[in-house]
């Protein structure tokens, strides 16, 4: 499978213990929603299992401290505070996992090399995310 990759990447497969195991990747649609339930909610991957483009744990952290914040601004009211924090983070992860979804695209594509180099070198003014 990985014939003609570059021996220092091979070489990191062939310093394992045991042979590679492969894993899914697995997500969620993006723009996840649920209808409020009182005294529940979801935060991090169990909320909005993205791909893995460096967002998740960032995102289950901030839904964490935001969650923590409106609970802690509104003791008598809970659940109000439970469905601020989900309106919020359902904007706010809508367009997080979108960009997750393209950069995952971009990553499997058969021209995923040349790709990544445009995205890490295009100019601010020249967008380089995938379509
Ligand atoms: C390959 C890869 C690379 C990634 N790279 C990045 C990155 O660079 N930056 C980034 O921000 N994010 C990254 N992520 C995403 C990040 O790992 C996740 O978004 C984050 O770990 C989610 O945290 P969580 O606490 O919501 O869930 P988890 O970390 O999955 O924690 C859930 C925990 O619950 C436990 N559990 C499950 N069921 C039960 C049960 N019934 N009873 C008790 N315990 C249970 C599980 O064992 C687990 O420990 C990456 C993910 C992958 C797969």
């Amino acid at each position: 499978m990985f014939d003609g990759w570059a021996p220092t990447l091979t070489a990191l497969i062939e310093a394992g213990d045991s042979t590679p195991t492969p894993r899914r990747i697995e997500a969620m649609p993006t723009g996840p929603r649920w209808v409020n339930r009182p005294g529940i909610t979801l935060i991090g991957d169990a909320a909005h299992l993205m791909p893995p483009v460096g967002e998740g744990a960032n995102q289950a952290m901030l839904d964490a401290a935001e969650l923590a914040g409106v609970l802690a601004a509104n003791p008598a009211d809970p659940d109000s505070a439970i469905r601020a924090y989900e309106e919020a983070m359902f904007t706010r992860i809508h367009p997080i996992a979108e960009m997750s979804a393209r950069v995952q695209a971009m990553m499997l594509s058969p021209t995923a090399a040349d790709d990544i180099v445009r995205f890490f070198t295009a100019r601010p003014s020249e967008p380089a995310a995938a379509s």
